[in-house]
């Protein structure tokens, strides 16, 4: 699986961030950096889990 973020939808809200530390950090510019794109089966559930609360849908998951 694979995250990736929009930063034209992203609001910086934070909460992906903040839930999720294994998968993104916040780059210098306020915006999610993804720490593992090519995301390990154990954090599967986590991606997910920043998708569905990502209040502007900026998260997406590609399944390969
Ligand atoms: S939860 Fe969504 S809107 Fe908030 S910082 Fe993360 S990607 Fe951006």
């Amino acid at each position: 699986m694979r995250v990736a973020v929009n930063k034209e939808k992203c609001l910086r809200s934070g909460q992906c961030m903040y839930m999720h530390p294994k998968i993104f950090d916040e780059g210098p510019d306020g915006f999610p950096v993804v720490l593992a794109e090519d995301v390990p089966v154990e954090l599967k559930a986590e991606a997910e889990d920043a998708a569905d609360i990502c209040p502007s849908s900026a998260i997406t998951l590609v399944e390969e």
